[in-house]
């Protein structure tokens, strides 16, 4: 008898960052420490269970609980496995015809058919879409937010501790965030901060990790300071400069000459923001080739989309480097699987959220790397007595 989905549950879960992180570019405040992910288990009549972090449906403008149950009750609910993609070859190529605009328009669904099949198979994700393509995952460390406007009195030194924190727990990159001159500081006093901040880090971790930075648009119409901020950072030797100013062909065609004049081995990244990529101005900085390096979400997007999007990316000779922050620890998880797949990988983002609901205890950052995840599926259970606990009182449940 083939596979079907029917039982699902969807619940809260907590999700807690290491450690309370400050503001960044454009956030008024700090992100504080706690997030939400919402956790979605499906479950097959052959003993198969699926996972997915809904979140970006139950945030999303006019989300909720009751329209996320609605849309897994339509699209999942008494579906047969076989049905969620077509394979060919033994490797999923596209999502299955019925359920194909639905796993476009939310990119949890790809990633949770995606699960299903694969552990259905008894394969991994990587296996489902075209082979293991390495067993270590470089990841970086990208909690570095404005730490000294969290705790004023101790300043620059704060981020710079916050920083060798993470070294000491076996990262060896480090994204830091910079474009405090837009909101969070003066123009003038921002830039500074942001210089200094990025020049003491590279002095307190060494010449060997590796520093990008992250601006989320906050050098957007400062011309000079942004200059500025790129020629005194060029001894940090940056890996990339991402989201310095918004997209576009013009701002993005200046920022390469900057880039060409002071620090031509620095990539420059952008794109978390688009949410059916290629969209917008990225189809033209694709074109164009003015990012080095594309970032759309990896929960938003899912495993098989941002598998065909790297096809796409590879004609142009662009890096998939992944957005992952704000995906709880599925994120990590769902990460690693991701990482394992494509033919490309840079470095994964971690936002470091502690161990929740997973029996994920072996997932440890050593020497700067993940261990590959081997499956089936994403390779990772729920553990069923912590998720009596912080799931379960919360949880709705839809069976067929
Ligand atoms: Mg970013």
């Amino acid at each position: 008898m083939a596979d079907t989905i029917n039982e699902i549950s969807v619940a809260p879960i907590p999700a807690r960052h290491w450690t309370e992180l400050g503001r960044n570019a454009y956030t008024p405040e700090g992100l504080g420490e706690t997030r939400t992910e919402w956790l979605v288990r499906a479950r097959t009549n052959g003993g198969v269970e699926g996972l997915a972090n809904a979140r970006q449906s139950v945030s999303a403008e006019g989300g909720n609980v009751a329209s996320l149950v609605a849309d897994l009750r339509e699209i999942f609910l008494g579906r047969s496995v076989n049905s969620l993609l077509e394979i060919a070859d033994g490797h999923a190529v596209a999502a299955g015809s019925d359920v194909r605009q639905a796993l476009l328009t939310r990119g949890w669904m790809d990633t949770l058919a995606v699960d299903l099949v694969s552990r259905t198979r008894g394969e991994s994700i990587a296996t489902l879409l075209g082979g293991r393509r390495r067993n270590r995952i470089p990841a970086y460390e990208s909690t570095t937010y404005f730490q000294d406007l969290l705790h004023p009195h101790r300043g620059v030194g704060e981020v710079i501790a916050h920083a060798c924190r993470g070294f000491a727990l076996g990262f060896r990159q480090f994204k830091i965030k910079v474009g405090r001159g837009g909101r969070a500081m003066t123009p003038h006093a921002g830039l500074h901060r942001d210089i200094e901040v990025v020049l003491g880090i590279r002095e307190a971790l060494g010449p060997d990790v590796k520093l990008m930075v992250d601006a989320n648009f906050g050098y957007d119409g400062q011309p000079e300071n942004l200059e500025e901020f790129i020629r005194a950072t060029i001894p940090a030797r940056l890996t990339w400069l991402e989201e310095m100013v918004t997209a576009s062909v013009d701002a993005y065609q200046s920022l390469r000459n900057l880039q060409a004049k002071y620090c031509p081995e620095t990539l420059l990244v952008a794109g978390e923001v688009d949410g059916n990529p290629p969209s917008g101005a990225f189809v033209d900085l694709i074109d164009q080739r003015l990012i080095d390096g594309y970032q759309p979400d990896i929960v938003r997007i899912g495993h098989l989309r941002w598998k065909q999007l790297e096809t796409r990316l590879q004609e142009k000779s662009i890096l998939p480097i992944p957005h992952n922050f704000g995906n709880g620890r599925f994120g990590l998880v769902a990460g690693l699987a991701l990482a394992t797949s494509l033919d490309n990988w840079v470095s994964l983002e971690d936002e470091r959220i502690r161990p929740n609901v997973y029996a994920d205890d072996e997932l440890t950052i050593v020497n700067g790397a993940y261990q590959a995840p081997d499956g089936p599926g994403l390779g990772i259970q729920v553990d069923q007595e912590t998720y009596e606990r912080v799931g379960a009182p919360n949880e709705v449940v839809i069976r067929a």
